[in-house]
């Protein structure tokens, strides 16, 4: 209401196209909270967090993501089926019926920054449409100080109308939700779709085109933390591998959960200023610090509550994608400014739904490129009953849907970094154990847990000998013969199946699925790489 208290007039829509708008301009988590449940739009939970739904999307489209073909961007985009060209008249067009949407409502106003450097700090204001989708905002990106508002600049806009539909045969777009990139205009258009992800990720997906390009930085979709001796750790992984759950660990201080960059002065800094945690599942035995930051301030997404506020974790009716978000100090233990060292431990998580890769393997530098450019995991496929068949899934850089360059560029950059900086990379198998999915059972959490800890304490030897590790025969991995905390036969995939003849065909059929995988990048490959895949 125009009467309302909150709503302030010293903000101006006006140059964004958006005429009358009643502006809130950067409430507080609280007003926010509030406004959400007053609109009906979402209720609170007992541990005081605030729950929503965010409507017919509960997960990114990565087919409605797009980036507009231009000057800047024209020549140097991996266009595809990932970078889906944008026609730059299209997205002024749809622009225009955008704010016009927005034009006379309720906004929502956000000015925040992202990149704890600030060497690279980009200032962002987000223009949102729903209150929720701004208290995201608020969790998600970083909070510029009070005096720091006074003529705060915007390097990039996001305007975010989850209600306004497009239409795919006037507007371009293929079907009625979109998430667009323009890097002229460095504008993120997010319409139709109320998934929150879309927003954060847009902004990375800029940051994985601006960083590199710019500012000879490596944009890493990775979460990172830091030892009592100032040791940084990255974890590498698709979604669902573990990169929040893991990087939570209560004796080492939590860098950021998601997005990182890796700058020339050799620091690893946060993009964000939050977390974007899986709730599946979730309880306070197995990962206590996500489930502590789950209080007032706190997103929860899609979830199921009882009528007293009390949510089910385990109830995926409305997803399995159920998600929290929360504004990084909520975790007990961060590093702040979110800024580290360069790593000393390098993870890449994998959750392999074929159960034959090693819980734990340490990679030589031709296998850490092999694996990056891969960028293994397997994807469960659906949860209807009888389809139990997990499908490989290989995204280059643990991140081909946020990375519009090609996927060489950053795979170069690693590992001209991972050299200098005489990093151990580590391959961690997050997935199962014992048989195929179907048939064995997910890694237990406090076992993997219990490796990473070990290769962080040095505990597993930084030379690869044949006293010390086993090497796979399909696939080269050098495997710790033995770990703190871990029982000796968890180590090796195969002998938890108790079927070597079933173990080996699986492991040929995964070693098969990385080689056809390679085809396409072989050329960009040397030796070194090359020989860093399956032997067999
Ligand atoms: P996204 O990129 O989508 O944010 P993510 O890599 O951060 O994904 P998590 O949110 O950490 O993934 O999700 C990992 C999920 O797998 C959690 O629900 C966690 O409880 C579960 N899990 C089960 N076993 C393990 C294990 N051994 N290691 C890591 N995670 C496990
Ligand atoms: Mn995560």
């Amino acid at each position: 209401m125009a009467t309302n208290s909150l709503v302030t007039n010293h903000i101006s829509l006006k140059k964004y196209g958006i005429h009358n708008a009643n502006v809130y301009y950067q409430l507080s988590p609280d007003e926010l909270h509030s406004i959400t449940i007053e609109k009906n739009m979402g209720k609170e939970a007992s541990s005081g967090a605030l729950a929503i739904n965010t409507g017919e999307f509960t997960g990114r489209s990565p087919k409605d993501r797009f980036i507009v073909k231009d000057e800047i961007t024209s020549d140097k985009v991996w266009w595809g089926d990932i970078n889906i060209p944008f026609d730059p008249d299209k997205f002024d067009k749809l622009y225009d019926k955008v704010v016009a949407y927005l034009s006379e409502k309720e906004v929502y106003v956000r000015d925040s920054y992202v990149c704890a450097d600030e060497n690279y700090r980009q200032n962002i204001r987000v223009v949102n449409e729903y209150p929720w989708s701004n208290l995201f905002a608020y969790n998600m990106f970083l909070r510029p100080e009070e005096e720091e508002l006074e003529g705060f600049k915007e390097d990039w806009l996001i305007v975010n109308a989850p209600g306004f539909m497009a239409d795919p045969e006037t507007d371009g777009t293929r079907q009625h939700n979109f998430a667009i990139l323009n890097f002229s205009k460095k504008i993120a258009l997010i319409g139709g779709t109320g998934y929150t992800g879309e927003i954060k990720k847009g902004i990375f997906s800029a940051l994985n085109f601006l960083l590199p390009v710019y500012h000879d930085t490596l944009p890493m979709h990775c979460s990172a933390n830091v030892g009592k001796e100032g040791d940084t750790s990255i974890f590498f992984g698709l979604s669902g591998t573990g990169k929040t759950t893991l990087s939570a660990d209560p004796n080492r201080k939590l860098i950021g959960d998601d997005e990182h960059g890796w700058t020339p002065e050799d620091t690893i800094f946060n993009f964000e200023g939050g977390c974007y945690a899986k709730a599946i599942n979730l309880s306070a035995d197995s990962e206590p610090e996500i489930f502590g930051a789950i209080k007032k301030g706190a997103i929860l997404e899609n979830v199921i509550m009882n009528e007293n506020g009390k949510v089910d974790f385990t109830n995926v009716s409305i997803t399995q994608n159920t998600r929290v978000s929360y504004p990084i100090y909520h975790i007990q233990n961060i590093q702040q400014p979110s800024i580290g060292k360069h790593p000393k431990n390098i993870f890449f998580l994998t959750a392999d739904a074929f159960g034959v890769l090693p819980p734990i393997s340490k990679l030589t530098p031709g296998q850490a490129a092999y694996h990056f450019i891969s960028g293994y995991t397997a994807k469960v496929a659906g949860t209807e009953a009888g389809v139990n068949e997990p499908v490989p899934s290989f995204s280059a850089c643990f991140g081909a849907p946020f990375m519009p360059l090609h996927p060489t560029v950053y795979a170069e950059m690693l590992s001209k970094k991972m050299k200098e900086s005489g990093v151990n990379v580590w391959l961690i198998n997050t997935g199962w154990t014992g048989g195929p999915y179907g048939v064995g059972k997910r890694m237990a959490l406090k076992h993997t847990r219990a490796m990473i800890t070990a290769a962080m304490n040095g505990d597993l030897p930084e030379e690869i000998s044949y006293d010390d590790y086993h090497i796979h025969s399909v696939f080269g991995l050098a495997q710790p013969r033995s770990c703190p905390n871990v029982p000796t036969e968890v180590l090796s995939s195969r002998r938890t199946w108790n079927n070597d003849e079933g173990y080996y065909k699986k492991a040929q059929e995964l070693a098969d699925a990385f080689k056809a995988n390679f085809k396409k990048f072989e050329s960009y490959a040397n030796d070194e790489i090359k020989a860093g895949g399956p032997l067999v």
